[in-house]
């Protein structure tokens, strides 16, 4: 298995630090608002890596931390007038909420940065007593210049990141324009916590490297994040860790590419900026919108439209009537060599997909061959049970990866399936008029029933 790590610059042999057990660490949000698509196509990459893991036989644990105490959850909080944690509770709750819309497995722990503020000033007091962080009045900052190795995963050298450096209002006082700060100084009206080094609250690049090292040890295997996290917030957490811990901080850096929306980059200025609930709203179905974040390679901009989210709920539902349809074929008298072939064909290229640098397109493509090959077998009547069993059973597993083919509906299922039930006790009873009237009600929502010796199927058109 190999993974393309942002600090080599090349695909790499992937093997865990220790036995069989993954450690990752993953940038959470910043739980101020409902999260954007495009932050959600970095988490699905993420559940994806965390699947294909463990589908690979290795044990994850998988920390993502959730930032709740910034400029914007603080200005959130004060413009509503309520206390942060109620503020970023809310959020918090919706991030959650819309992990399960897309499926998205949860991670082991989701550390909030205010419960994690003693850790911080631990590593903070470390980093000053190691010479490797200042104080100016009641703030601290890590100097760059005393870490000779910043820029290497960003591969920026010393000028650029100087022409890059954003000297924020409240930092006028630090000696380089690289330098970032460690703690804040309180300010009035703010939340603050008590420090050696005076009441404040911490940067937010120290919050990853607390967590990180408190849940994952000083080395781990796997940090992921999206392209615009390396520089500066992930060359920030190498530089602080490092310095503190005297350790090499990660061993694969993971990072994906952007969402593009209709070709241009998403801005709320140019309307084109959508959260997961506005998507929904729009009426795509949730596991379509899963679909799509996971139909393109992690390392390229992924370009979200209308026709690219229909397209992958028209590929959805081959996938459904594919399954519904080994579920319901009684299969031909003899096997086949040529479906027997098929079927190795498909499960090999399947993992070779994924084992290259979790390239599930290509494994997606090995899966959509196999289904149209296979109805055409169904169709000859090539297909024998021992094949359609295998088939079946080879979606059930590949879905541990894909999480979008067994689930199929989340919550919706079951209600369909009852109003089924409840048609074809009608029916039994002879009550035409019932029967008739909850398909009506279903064709109204789009949904088809088909009724066949095996029973009544349905599916969406
Ligand atoms: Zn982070």
């Amino acid at each position: 298995m190999v993974f393309y790590d942002t600090m080599a610059r090349q695909k790499r042999e992937f093997r865990p630090l220790e036995g069989n057990r993954v450690r990752m660490y993953t940038c959470g949000p910043t739980v101020y608002d409902y999260a954007h698509v495009g932050n959600f196509r970095a988490y699905v990459f993420e559940d994806l890596l965390r699947r294909w893991l463990k589908f690979r036989g290795y044990e994850v644990y998988q920390v993502m931390n959730l930032t709740d105490v910034d400029d914007k959850t603080i200005r959130g909080a004060q413009s509503e007038g309520i206390p942060l944690r109620e503020y970023t509770d809310r959020y918090v709750k919706a991030f959650f909420e819309d992990l399960d819309t897309l499926n998205i497995e949860r991670a082991e722990v989701y550390p909030r940065a205010t419960d994690h503020v003693p850790e911080m000033v631990e590593i903070v007091q470390r980093l000053l007593d190691k010479g490797h962080a200042y104080r100016v009045d009641g703030s601290v900052y890590f100097s760059v210049a005393s870490f000779p190795a910043y820029g290497a995963l960003s591969g920026m050298n010393v000028d650029e990141v100087m022409a890059g450096a954003r000297v924020e209002q409240d930092e006028y006082e630090k000696t380089d324009a690289r330098d970032f700060a460690l703690w804040k100084e309180r300010k009035e009206g703010e939340p603050y916590w008590h420090s050696p080094f005076g009441p404040g609250r911490p940067g937010w690049h120290i919050e990853c490297t607390a967590m990180s090292i408190k849940y994952l040890g000083p080395t781990f295997d796997i940090h992921t994040g999206g392209v615009d996290n390396i520089f500066p917030h992930h060359e920030n957490e190498i530089a602080q860790s490092e310095a503190a811990t005297g350790q090499k901080f990660v061993n694969f850096w993971l990072h994906c590419a952007h969402l593009i929306v209709e070709g241009e980059k998403m801005s709320k200025s140019k309307g084109n900026f959508f959260t997961l609930r506005d998507l929904i709203a729009q009426g795509h179905h949730p596991l379509a919108i899963r679909f799509f974040l996971l139909s393109g390679h992690y390392r390229h901009p992924l370009n979200l439209t209308q026709a690219a989210l229909e397209q992958s709920r028209a590929a959805l539902q081959r996938l459904w009537d594919f399954r519904d349809r080994l579920e319901r074929e009684p299969g031909a008298a003899e096997s086949h060599p040529e479906v027997i072939a098929l079927l190795d064909r498909t499960y090999k290229e399947f993992i070779e997909g994924g084992d290259d640098d979790l390239n599930i397109p290509r494994s997606l493509g090995a899966l959509f061959d196999m289904v149209r090959e296979f109805n055409a077998a169904l169709d000859n009547g090539l297909a024998a049970k021992p094949e359609i069993d295998r088939a079946r059973e080879m979606l059930r597993e590949f879905d541990r990866v894909l999480g979008v083919i067994e689930a199929r509906e989340p919550g919706g299922d079951e209600r369909i399936e009852a109003l089924i039930r409840e048609r074809e006790e009608a029916r039994k009873r002879r009550d035409f008029a019932t029967a008739d009237r909850i398909r009506e009600q279903l064709r109204a929502e789009g949904i088809v029933l088909e009724d066949t010796p095996q029973g009544t199927h349905w599916k969406r058109v």
